[in-house]
């Protein structure tokens, strides 16, 4: 077999393995334990430069090789460029973003590095597999140091239509890049489509060949134990008593403005005035840990929501019930997969989202006797997937009252048949398969 080498803007903390990693170390994880394989790419910490070579530490038959960012480096690249003009422009929210011509040009310059660091790396015939928006150039970079093996590229995030792509300055460059790679993945149809359209009307019209729908997913067996075994734990029961015998809501992202939570909010908010008699059913828990709080936009956003959950307390808070429960701090994922076994309903409401695993955890975490109901924006990539969910428009916090009120009503047999082929097309949709689909076309 092949060694897969993975390229990615964070390598995974060596030390977090199996259900506590994040989100791409779970996904790739079976890929990984079969074969010879390495990590490549930031370890996290900043330096007074960018580092020329990696530090490398081997577990097996995994290498992780990380390099330190140049404190610049971090500002311009990571700060700058990757979330602050390609995130906020791939969420269709060409508005927020923010352009600096000395940002791409860290951008560039740190592509350029990590292919330098890399390819004496190389063995001829290994895979190398770049994920997400931050490696764009990685694989032209690699390309212009001789590089012949197979490059693959996924993107996690949307792929909007094309003209909103052309309104990031530099885009047309962006998308020569991506026409290096052997294979480029995205989640949905709709992603693939707009990119195959951005391409071809850059001239790739060979390139756009080579884009095709992955749609990623998550280990839901695994998922759904971790969500039993802690609704049998201590601090689970605690936390069932306080919620005295009302319906749980429950939200789980990051505090990021992709999330639509000013207008879940609202749309919380709105249930309660429009529904009088869900006032005393209901309690909504909203974990959201802070997330780039150190971008201006996201700070923002903090304050935002910080005043709309004290006016919506303010406004309906019983003496002994506070509708809205809102934590800022991150949460252990068994503690979480906990609440979402125990929620009645699953809100997740991005304005955008490339997938949105938290809407397959929360079907995966359900009791199959006696499932929740997911209200899902229509605009999560996930959407499409998850035909069962109560979809809405996640602007509209009135379309969102009206989805709770109906998932607050809706009896066990629909829960039941919205929910199976729901957890049907989470089990099936696993990590490994998504991972095993891509390294398939990667192989050729
Ligand atoms: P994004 O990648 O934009 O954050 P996703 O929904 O695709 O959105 O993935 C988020 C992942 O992070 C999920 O696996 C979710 O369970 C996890 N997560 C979200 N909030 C927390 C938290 N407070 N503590 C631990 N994990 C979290």
């Amino acid at each position: 077999m092949k060694r897969l080498v993975i390229v990615a803007n964070r390598v995974p903390d060596p030390k977090e393995r199996g259900a506590t990693a994040g989100g791409l170390a779970v996904a790739l994880q079976d890929a990984v334990n079969r074969r010879d394989a390495m990590w490549f790419g930031w370890s996290g910490k900043t330096a007074e430069a960018t580092a020329a070579e990696p530090s490398l530490l081997r577990q097996g038959r995994l290498t992780y090789a990380t390099l330190d960012l140049g404190d610049s480096d971090y500002r311009r690249y990571y700060q700058g460029f990757s979330n602050g003009s390609l995130w906020p422009t791939l969420h269709y929210r060409l508005g927020l973003a923010q352009f600096s011509r000395d940002d791409y040009a860290g951008y560039r310059e740190v592509n350029a590095a990590f292919a330098g660091a890399l390819a004496p790396l190389l063995r001829p015939d290994d895979m190398v597999w770049a994920h997400d928006f931050h490696l764009f150039p990685m694989g032209a970079e690699l390309r212009r140091r001789g590089s012949r093996q197979r490059l693959g590229f996924f993107l996690h995030v949307p792929f909007p239509p094309p003209a909103v792509f052309a309104g990031l300055p530099r885009s047309a460059e962006l998308l020569a890049d991506l026409a290096a790679y052997d294979v480029i993945g995205l989640q949905t149809e709709d992603d693939a489509a707009h990119l195959r359209a951005a391409l071809a009307a850059e001239g790739h019209a060979e390139a756009a060949e080579r884009v095709s729908a992955f749609p990623i997913g998550i280990d839901a067996d695994a998922f759904a134990k971790l969500a039993e075994r802690a609704v049998e734990k201590q601090e689970m029961a605690r936390f069932r008593r306080s919620i005295a015998g009302r319906a749980l809501v429950i939200g789980v992202d990051r505090l990021d403005y992709s999330k639509g939570l000013p207008q879940r909010f609202s749309g919380y908010g709105q249930l309660l005035a429009r529904y009088p008699e869900q006032r005393s059913r209901v309690t909504y828990l909203q974990v959201a840990p802070v997330s780039r709080g150190d971008v201006a936009q996201y700070q923002a956003l903090r304050r935002e929501l910080d005043e709309l959950v004290g006016r919506i307390n303010g406004d309906y808070a019983e003496p002994d019930w506070v509708p809205l429960r809102y934590m800022t701090r991150p949460v252990p994922r068994p503690t979480l997969a906990g609440f979402m076994r125990h929620a009645r309903v699953g809100l997740v409401t991005p304005l955008r989202d490339g997938m949105n695993l938290v809407a397959k955890e929360y079907v995966a975490a359900q009791d199959p006797a006696d499932p929740g109901t997911l209200v899902l924006s229509r605009f999560a990539g996930a959407a499409p997937y998850l035909k069962g969910a109560l979809l809405v428009n996640p602007l509209d916090p009135d379309e969102i009252a009206e989805a709770l009120d109906q998932a607050m009503a809706m009896p066990l047999k629909e829960r039941q048949e919205r929910w199976e082929p729901m957890a049907a097309e989470v089990r099936e949709g696993s990590a490994r398969n998504w991972c095993q689909k891509f390294l398939a076309a990667l192989e050729g």
